[in-house]
C-alpha cells in the first residue's frame, strides 16, 4: 500500500495531453508536424465526454478541474521527423511548467512513434513530461515535499513498453480489442484509474515485464483465438482485490527497435499478486505465440485476385496488406494495382473491381486538370517507397473528383483522417481512387464522400474490392461478402521474416524459433516497479 494523502475538499486538477502516432521504421515516409492533428484548449477537452461537468467521472468523489494541454495524433506513417517530435515535445512541456500546479496527467498516447535518432521515442518524451511535472507539483506542494502529480497512460495494444518508458509512469493502461472498438473506453479508464488514486490516497505498485515475441496486428485479432481468450481475462484479473488494472501490449512489429515485443503490466496496492498474474498473462502468451494465425484467409497477390474473380461471392474483398497506411505504411505501393490490371477478366472488364487509396499528389492534380470524362495516362505511385515495383504507367478515363475542401476532417478512435483531393479513374474494368495525401479508406462514407460533391462510389456494387488494409475495419468486414489477406510487399509486410530487423533485442520469437530446448523457454519474471513516491 501507498503513503499519500487522499486529496479530498479541493478539486482535483488533471491535465490532459500527449503526443500518438505508430510509425514504420520499414516505410521510407517521413511524418512531420504537418501530418498531425494538434488539439488544445477547448477543443481538446472536447475529444473526451467525460470531461464534462455533468459526467460521473468529472463529479468522482469531488469535482475535478481538467487543464487541457496539447494532444497530437496522427494517422500512422513512417518515422517522425526529428525536428517536429521536438516542436512538439516542446510544446507539451512548456504547457505543463506553464500550467501550473497539477494533481495528476491523463496521457493519451499510442507507444508506437518511431523517431529519427530515437530508439525509444516514448521513454524519452515521458521523461520529459515526468521532469515538467515533477516541476509544478502538486495544488498541495512541489514535489521535494510529497507533491508529485501521477501520470496515468491510455495506450494502444500495439504499442511498445520498455521499462525506461514505464518506470515514470504511476498508471498504464491500453486497449483490450483489436479492432479498437474500445479506444474511448481506455481512454475513460485510464482517467477514473487516476482520478480513483488521487481521491484515495493511492499510489499503486507496477509489475512489468516483456515476452520476447513480436507478432503482427492481423494475427493477433482479439475476434480470434488466442488473443480473444488472453485479453479477455484482463477485466476478470482486475477485479482481483489489491489489483487496479491489467495491461497487455501485442508490441509493434514493424519498427526496427530494442523495445519491439509484447508486454504485460499489472498496477495494483499488492505487489506480489500483481507480480503473480503479470508473470501468470506473460507465460499464457508465450505459451501461446504458436497459436497466433492470420485473423483469415491468406494468399499471395495473383493468388487471391483468381480466387476472387472465380468466387460467386460479391463483393469479394482483398486486403493489400503490406501497404496499409493505417499501420504505418506509405499507401503509395502500385504493386496491387499492376497485378489487378494483369488480370484478363479485370482489364476487359468481365468483372469489375474498385482500388481505393493510392498515395499520388501529382496523379490527382493531372486528374483535376483534365477534368471528368476525360482520358488521362499517367504514371502511378511508388514514389515515395520505391522499393516494391515503382510507378505503374496507364491509361484510363477520369470517372469522378472530389475535393478536399469538400469533406470534413475526422479524428475518431485517435487516428487523423482528413479530407483530402481524390480523383476516380477507369481503366477497363477497374475504378481506382487515387489521394492527393495518405488517407485509409475504412467506411463505405470513404468511398461515397459528401452528398454534394462527393465521389459518390458504392463498393458494394463491384465484385472485387481490394483495400489498402490489414484485418477489415467493422464497415468493411460488414460488407464483405467474402475477404482474403493478400500477404503484399510494403512497409508494413505481414512476413517479418522478408523484412529484416537487426536492432530488435534477440533472441526473438518468430525469428529464433529454436532459442530455447523443448520445454524450456525465457525469462518472465516480473521487475517491479515500486510506487513512484509522492
Ligand atoms: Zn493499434
Amino acid at each position: 500500500m501507498t503513503s499519500t494523502e487522499p486529496v479530498t475538499g479541493r478539486p482535483l486538477r488533471i491535465g490532459i495531453g500527449g503526443i500518438g502516432i505508430e510509425s514504420s521504421t520499414f516505410c521510407p515516409h517521413r511524418s512531420t508536424t504537418d501530418d498531425f492533428r494538434q488539439t488544445r484548449g477547448q477543443e481538446l477537452l472536447d475529444r473526451y465526454a467525460w470531461t464534462r461537468e455533468d459526467s460521473d467521472l468529472t463529479c468522482l468523489g469531488g469535482p475535478v478541474e481538467w487543464v487541457p494541454l496539447l494532444h497530437a495524433t496522427s494517422l500512422p506513417g513512417g518515422t517522425v521527423e526529428a525536428e517536429s517530435y521536438l516542436t512538439l515535445k516542446d510544446e507539451l512541456v512548456t504547457r505543463i511548467r506553464r500550467a501550473g500546479p497539477l494533481d495528476g496527467l491523463v496521457y493519451d498516447i499510442h507507444g508506437a512513434m518511431s523517431v529519427v535518432g530515437l530508439t525509444d521515442a516514448e521513454a524519452d518524451l515521458t521523461e520529459a513530461v515526468r521532469a515538467a511535472l515533477d516541476f509544478v507539483g502538486t495544488p498541495d506542494g512541489a514535489a521535494d515535499r510529497g507533491g508529485r502529480p501521477m501520470i496515468s497512460a491510455a495506450m494502444d495494444l500495439h504499442g511498445n513498453v520498455s521499462r525506461r518508458f514505464a518506470a515514470p509512469v504511476d498508471l498504464l493502461t491500453a486497449h483490450r480489442l483489436a479492432p479498437h472498438e474500445d479506444a474511448w473506453e481506455t481512454r475513460e479508464r485510464a482517467a477514473r484509474n487516476l482520478v480513483r488514486c488521487l481521491r484515495e490516497g493511492r499510489r499503486p505498485h507496477r509489475a512489468w515485464v516483456q515476452v520476447p515475441v513480436l507478432l503482427p496486428g492481423e494475427k493477433t485479432s482479439t475476434r480470434l483465438e488466442p488473443a480473444k481468450s488472453l485479453y479477455a481475462s484482463l477485466a476478470g484479473i482486475e477485479k482481483l482485490p489489491g489489483i487496479l488494472d491489467a495491461a497487455l501490449w501485442v508490441g509493434y512489429a514493424w519498427a526496427d527497435e530494442p523495445r519491439c515485443r509484447a508486454a504485460v503490466v499489472v498496477t495494483g496496492d499488492d505487489p506480489g499478486l500483481a507480480a503473480a498474474e503479470a508473470e501468470r498473462l506473460a507465460r499464457r502468451y508465450w505459451e501461446a505465440r504458436r497459436d497466433f494465425v492470420f485473423v483469415g484467409p491468406t494468399g499471395g497477390a495473383d493468388e487471391c485476385i483468381e480466387k476472387a474473380v472465380a468466387s460467386d461471392k460479391r463483393p469479394f474483398l482483398i486486403s493489400d496488406s503490406g501497404d496499409n497506411p493505417t499501420a504505418g505504411g506509405a499507401g503509395d505501393l502500385a504493386y496491387m494495382l499492376a497485378r489487378l490490371l494483369a488480370n484478363d477478366a479485370i482489364r476487359s472488364g468481365r468483372v469489375t473491381a474498385l482500388h481505393p487509396g493510392i498515395t499520388d499528389p501529382v496523379a490527382v492534380a493531372r486528374c483535376f486538370a483534365a477534368g471528368v470524362g476525360a482520358e488521362v495516362t499517367l504514371s502511378v505511385g511508388g514514389k515515395v517507397d520505391t522499393g516494391h515495383g515503382g510507378p505503374y504507367e496507364l491509361t484510363g478515363t477520369v470517372e469522378a473528383l472530389q475535393r478536399a475542401t469538400d469533406q470534413k476532417d475526422r479524428a475518431e478512435g485517435g487516428a487523423y483522417d482528413r479530407g483530402v483531393d481524390t480523383a476516380a479513374v477507369r481503366v477497363g474494368g477497374l475504378t481506382l481512387i487515387l489521394v492527393a495525401h495518405r488517407k485509409p479508406f475504412h467506411t463505405l462514407a470513404d468511398f461515397t464522400g459528401p452528398a454534394d460533391g462527393g465521389l459518390n462510389i458504392d463498393p458494394r456494387t463491384y465484385d472485387v474490392v481490394v483495400v489498402k488494409i490489414g484485418y477489415l475495419e467493422p464497415e468493411l468486414y460488414d460488407m464483405a461478402a467474402d475477404w482474403l489477406l493478400a500477404l503484399t510487399p510494403g512497409g508494413v509486410d505481414q512476413d517479418l521474416e522478408r523484412l529484416g530487423h537487426h536492432r530488435v533485442e534477440r533472441p526473438l520469437y518468430p525469428f529464433d524459433e529454436d532459442a530455447y530446448e523443448e520445454g524450456a523457454g525465457p525469462d518472465l519474471t516480473a521487475v517491479h516497479l515500486p510506487p513512484l513516491a509522492p
